[in-house]
């Protein structure tokens, strides 16, 4: 189905974001020598292109994972201006969200060059306002599965443990904490608070050498203190996912050392690599050579001596196929095996042809579905149970005893690629499976709040109550939660591309 040969084959016709006004426009996507490209005009901006998947043969191999989505119990919106102006979630998306994300503060301890978030001075929610965000996701999803709490900098909030407890006090299946490590490494009483609720620790890992922790995060001897960071959390219990942003001829050479690590260090029970992508605060980049997610897995493929194969890796199906990728790996000492390599688990993914083996039961193809979903997290309980299920049907189960002995055998390598301005794809953002909660009980999809303009209002109007809140804070002056309003006039996104 490739084009190759430097043909043109169109892929899809979409939408995408004008980069600089952030205008909906029509979009093509389309394959030339053997990789995807978006291309689109601005009436006032001109033409743009960007890559977005490294391997068009793929692409299409991998629309058979798009199946139709599960609706949310309840929605947030209407439909009234178009897709992706009415979040959310609105009537229209099609798909529940697997993972809500509360960015509960704006600022951080650290300035990286590389920030989505363009962490700085603002806003920190106060603890009713996360309530409030998480009661409306369990009002719209039932029982969430997964809840992420980040920032800025999440564990620098006076509340972050308050907040971390008003979630498991709502029986949100898997808590997560994303950060920089640098309170962990630092704060005693934080890791013994931790220990007590024992969240999933999401934690920036970018490789080894001092110019990429320089490049990408501005701190080049960061790297003893986040060993520390790891160390502490081993000792306390908290299973961790390294999260390293890929960079374009920074930190490339570097994944297989990461997964190497990984592997080794008793914390840590899975990667997920993220390509970097174009928003917030970036350096300068050509969207032309963007990585994309198949671009890393033939990095890992290349750096790691045969451990993991490109073929290990398939798509999650819970959103688009080119959001994701991943690959579960059964671990015993240094004897490492994927589970694609022993149990056809693309064959029990297809849902679309339906095929079906005789030798597997539905558990097993239910729990393989569980692994490879968004709302997954190496090292939980329930993952552990799903892995199980899974090594149980191929025999690599054999000896493991208990859940505990289970999750010491799981790794996780996951891909996201998320979208920038450049790449946004409207199509793709309706079935987004990650959502952004706020205070309102508005749910934006995380690529949708990066692009389309919600970031950037949506920080304006909570920092600008932040003095009633710290008079809140200060004084017990009641303190009321506002309705956050999103206008996608050109003049009123007030995007920093
Ligand atoms: S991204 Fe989803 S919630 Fe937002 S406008 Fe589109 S369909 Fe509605
Ligand atoms: S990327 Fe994370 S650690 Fe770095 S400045 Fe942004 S919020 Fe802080
Ligand atoms: S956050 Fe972006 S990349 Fe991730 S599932 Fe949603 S649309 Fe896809």
């Amino acid at each position: 189905m490739s084009g190759g040969n430097g043909g043109l084959g169109i892929l899809e016709h979409t939408q995408s974001l004008c980069p600089e006004c952030r205008r909906l426009v029509d979009a093509t996507v389309f394959d030339r020598d053997g990789r995807v490209f978006l291309k689109k005009r601005c009436e006032q901006h001109g033409d743009f292109e960007a890559h977005v998947y490294g391997d068009a043969a793929a692409w299409v191999a991998n629309q058979r994972y798009i199946r139709p989505g599960k609706k949310p119990v309840d929605y947030s919106t209407s439909v009234v201006h178009g897709c992706p102006h009415d979040c959310g979630l609105c009537p229209d998306h099609e798909q529940h969200a697997c993972v809500g994300i509360i960015e509960i503060n704006s600022a951080c301890d650290m300035d990286c060059p590389l920030c989505f978030a363009a962490a700085g001075r603002g806003f920190n929610l106060t603890l009713t306002e996360v309530e409030s965000a998480l009661d409306s996701f369990v009002r719209t999803e039932g029982t969430p599965e997964v809840v992420q709490f980040s920032g800025g900098e999440p564990s620098i909030h006076p509340e972050i443990i308050p907040m971390l407890q008003a979630a498991a006090d709502r029986n949100i299946r898997h808590i997560m904490l994303n950060t920089n490590g640098k309170r962990i490494a630092r704060d005693d009483d934080f890791v013994a608070a931790l220990a007590e609720i024992r969240p999933a620790i999401y934690f920036q890992f970018d490789g080894f050498e001092p110019e990429t922790w320089r490049t990408i995060r501005g701190e080049p001897a960061i790297l003893d203190e986040k060993m520390r960071a790891l160390d502490r959390l081993a000792e306390a219990g908290c299973p961790v996912i390294l999260i390293p942003a890929v960079v374009r001829g920074v930190n490339e050479h570097e994944v297989g050392r990461i997964i190497e690590f990984a592997l080794s260090h008793p914390a840590v029970f899975g990667v997920n690599f993220q390509p970097a992508f174009h928003a917030g605060r970036f350096m300068p980049h050509d969207p032309l050579l963007r990585l994309t997610n198949p671009d890393v897995i033939r990095l890992i493929a290349d750096q790691t001596n045969g451990t993991f194969r490109e073929d290990d890796f398939i798509p999650i199906p819970c959103c688009y196929p080119s959001c994701n990728s991943a690959t579960y790996a059964y671990v015993d000492g240094s004897s490492v095996t994927p589970i694609p390599r022993v149990l056809n688990v693309d064959d029990y993914m297809d849902l679309i042809s339906n095929r079906v083996m005789a030798s597997v039961t539905a558990d097993i193809r239910g729990a393989l579905e569980a692994l490879w979903s968004t709302s997954s997290i190496p090292g939980s309980p329930r993952a552990a149970y799903n892995f199980d299920m899974a090594c149980a049907a191929c025999g690599l189960a054999d000896g493991m005893e208990g859940l505990e002995d289970v999750i010491d055998h799981m790794f996780m390598i996951v891909l996201q690629d998320f979208m920038d301005p450049w790449t946004f794809n409207r199509k793709i953002v309706a079935r987004c499976c990650k959502e952004i909660l706020l205070p309102d009980g508005k749910q934006i999809p995380f690529c949708a709040y990066n692009n389309a303009g919600y970031r950037e209002q949506a920080r304006a109007q909570l920092s600008a109550c932040e003095a009633d809140r710290n008079e809140h804070r200060r004084n017990g002056r009641p303190f009321e939660i506002r309705p956050l309003t999103f206008d996608f006039k050109e003049d009123t996104i007030g995007v920093t591309p």
